[in-house]
């Protein structure tokens, strides 16, 4: 856990390294400075003081925030994490991020984020629920389905989804569920949308390995991160008959050349997806990520992959299922070496897609079958994939300044049109 926690540190560079690749792709693409002037923070950020009644009646007080990052496109939208290491920087970059996701996938939505300092694993449920719907409470006034509509991230579930929207239902005494995305089918929730980050990185798996030439059937996969995205995609490469060799989670990793029995490690995972704890023999996170594999696909945390170990990679594939997994230099070394590197802002866009049909199909009362979502996150993902290859291969640039082209492009826009800039 300790490198966990030291890793997520490095947040400030994050928001750094994002408007530096933000400039680039708008100067790329011929935007004047004042776009990029515009677009490189977040138009509102609401840091909010949440009291709240622990079970050993004490109050203790919450620190919580909301970054809207532009909402020239449309409401702004994005998850909001419970986590003991979250701080502004790192939601304003995630905020960012989720622009760039709605962009490269075209959703009618700018990007947002939301964050809690606060470690679910060591509250009760009762404690949870009075956060949620306190959280709702301080930030109710710049949040509703055509301003901002929230979502599950890091430590946030369906069941937080649906408490948070309770009380806004409750705040605006209408049932709204186009509040909030990401709860359960009986409260308005999609199909398909639990695991769909997971499939959302699955298709991009797809898509690159037939740009490499490489066989999914017995291709050899490395998973680091066990959680939601880490979890159901170690079980959907697994069903395609791809070999998972390796996955890790906060603890350590589990490594094993011939392939690692996945429906045992999910039937044995916690909620919070540790497994490895559970096993005498593990290797650090950062040996997995070292070991020899056709797909590596970092599911955990930021700045994993660094200028330090970016050339002791193995794999011919790189998928960014986490946000923000590798670094700038690594990158430029990766791509180098030649390296597909299919970046977060794409390979994790699956779960804010489905989020935008949740939101539809609440806006418009008719709900669809889960075959009619798969059909639809494939078409908007192999097209999104498609754009930014393409846009990389013409423009010579790497995958990531391709997918920060192909995002950033309607919102700058957009922001002309409504004469912003
Ligand atoms: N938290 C997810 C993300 O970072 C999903 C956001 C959403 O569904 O709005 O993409």
């Amino acid at each position: 856990m300790s490198t966990t926690i030291k890793e997520e540190k490095e947040t400030a560079s994050l928001l750094d390294s994002t408007q530096v690749v933000i400039k680039e792709a708008l100067d790329k693409l011929g935007y004047s400075e004042e776009v990029f002037e515009l677009l490189k923070e977040p138009l509102r950020m609401l840091t909010v003081r949440i009291p709240i009644k622990m079970d050993d009646n004490t109050t203790k007080i919450f620190t919580g925030y909301r970054a809207q990052h532009n909402d020239a496109v449309g409401p702004t939208k994005g998850g909001i994490r419970f986590h003991p290491e979250v701080d502004e920087e790192e939601v304003k970059a995630l905020s960012m991020w989720m622009s760039l996701k709605c962009g490269i996938v075209n959703l009618p939505y700018g990007g947002g984020k939301g964050g809690i300092i606060c470690d679910p694993r060591q509250m009760s449920i009762g404690e949870l629920e009075r956060l949620s719907r306190g959280y709702v409470r301080a930030i109710s006034q710049i949040v509703g389905p055509t301003k901002d509509i929230p979502a599950p991230d890091v430590y946030t579930n369906s069941q937080i989804m649906a408490w948070m929207m309770d009380e806004y239902s409750r705040i605006r005494e209408h049932d709204s569920p186009g509040f909030i995305t990401g709860k359960p089918l009986v409260l308005g929730g999609s199909h398909g949308r639990e695991k769909a980050t997971a499939q959302g990185v699955t298709i991009c798996i797809e898509e690159a390995a037939k740009r490499k030439g490489i066989e999914l059937k017995g291709a050899r996969i490395i998973v680091q991160g066990f959680g939601n995205a880490g979890s159901f995609l170690a079980k959907f490469m697994h069903d395609a008959g791809a070999k998972v060799i390796g996955i890790s989670d906060a603890y350590g990793a589990i490594y094993n050349q011939d392939g690692l029995d996945i429906d045992y490690l999910l039937d044995k995972r916690d909620s919070f997806g540790t497994v490895t704890t559970l096993f005498d023999h593990t290797i650090t996170n950062q040996e997995l990520l070292e070991q020899d594999c056709d797909i590596l696909v970092p599911a955990a945390i930021s700045n994993q992959i660094t200028k330090e170990n970016a050339h002791l990679i193995k794999a011919q594939i790189v998928v960014e299922a986490a946000n923000g997994p590798t670094t700038l230099e690594a990158t430029k070394i990766l791509t180098e070496r030649n390296v597909l590197l299919v970046p977060d802002v794409l390979a994790s866009s699956g779960g804010v897609t489905v989020s935008y049909f949740e939101w539809v199909q609440n806006n418009q009362g008719y709900y669809w079958e889960d075959e009619e979502v798969q059909t639809k996150l494939k078409a908007l993902l192999v097209n999104s994939f498609n754009q930014i290859y393409e846009m990389s291969e013409t423009r010579k640039v790497d995958m990531r300044l391709a997918a920060y082209m192909v995002g950033v492009r309607k919102m700058a826009e957009a922001s002309i049109f409504r004469g912003w800039v």
